[in-house]
């Protein structure tokens, strides 16, 4: 099966990733690592970390679980169109 691509919303060209048969596409961005970063609520321990500028999240003091960079790329599957989506019965 050939890859296809699709403009979303905003008229940037995506990989179709299909979900349950919906099409969609994979958006990754980089955060903070939960398992070393604890910003608490309101992010009241924020000072505590540096604050990486171009990916826009704080990087934690390293652990296992970021290979200890303090920071994670996360992937997250977003439908083209909401529209799209089944509805919920
Ligand atoms: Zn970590």
């Amino acid at each position: 099966m050939s890859a296809r691509y699709r403009a979303d919303q905003a008229g940037a060209r995506r990989r179709v990733v299909l979900q349950d048969g919906v099409e969609g596409f994979h958006l990754t961005f980089t955060r903070e690592c939960r398992g070393c970063c604890e910003l608490g609520e309101y992010a009241g321990l924020a000072h505590r970390y540096d604050f990486d500028a171009k990916a826009s999240c704080y990087i934690g003091s390293g652990c296992h679980e970021c290979g200890y960079t303090g920071k994670r790329r996360d992937v997250l599957w977003v439908p083209f169109s909401y529209e799209e989506m089944p509805h919920v019965r």
